[in-house]
């Protein structure tokens, strides 16, 4: 696990701010559900869930889990072409938002995406470097890597999330070591 740090050096250089992300490993479909589904459990309304990754690594599959902590059925939640917000009515309103086909934070800003994500129900974002200036500070970042065939390196970070400890002991059996 990294260290979170940040400030200034004694040459005056300012180190950028690591946040502590919880390392997870994948090995199948299923335990990317299981791992969204606790993670799901933890969220609260308002909070911005930023998904990175390559195509196939999993993020909409990771949507699905939290939507099933949300009471919502893992079938409504699809990557359709060109839909880029779908909101979902679950014990929180849940907003899937997709933005692989906008150009950038520009393009998203136009369409109200700063007003979408300070809505009161949970957010989840695919493709969120693509709008990264747009995204809250404090929004919980899972970030997506191939280690080949069915498995995938999870990166989470959530610096202000309550239920985080929680997550974590949830999470254990795929930690390192666990
Ligand atoms: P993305 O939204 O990131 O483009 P998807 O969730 O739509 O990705 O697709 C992920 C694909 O990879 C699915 O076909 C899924 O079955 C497959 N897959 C294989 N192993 C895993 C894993 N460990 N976690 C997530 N998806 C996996
Ligand atoms: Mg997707």
């Amino acid at each position: 696990m990294s260290s979170a740090r940040s400030g200034i050096t004694a040459s005056g250089h300012i180190l950028m701010c690591e946040k502590e992300y919880l390392w997870l490993t994948s090995t199948s479909p299923a335990d990317t559900l299981a791992i969204a589904r606790a993670l799901g459990a933890a969220l609260r309304p308002g909070d911005v869930v930023a998904l990175y990754g390559d195509l196939g690594a999993g993020k909409t599959l990771f949507c699905k889990g939290v939507g099933e902590a949300l009471g919502i059925s893992p079938d409504r939640i699809l990557s359709p072409t060109f839909t880029i917000v779908t909101e979902h009515a679950g014990t929180v309103p849940l907003t899937h938002i997709d933005v692989y086909r906008l150009a950038g934070a520009r393009e998203a800003d136009e369409i109200g995406m700063r007003e979408i994500l300070s809505g009161d129900g949970v957010c989840l974002v695919e493709w969120a470097e693509k709008i990264e200036e747009l995204l809250p500070t404090d929004c919980i970042q899972v970030k997506f890597s191939f280690l080949g065939d069915d498995r995938r390196e999870i990166a989470i970070a959530a610096p202000d999330l309550p239920g985080f400890d929680e997550f974590r002991a949830r999470s254990i059996r795929f930690q390192r070591g666990g």
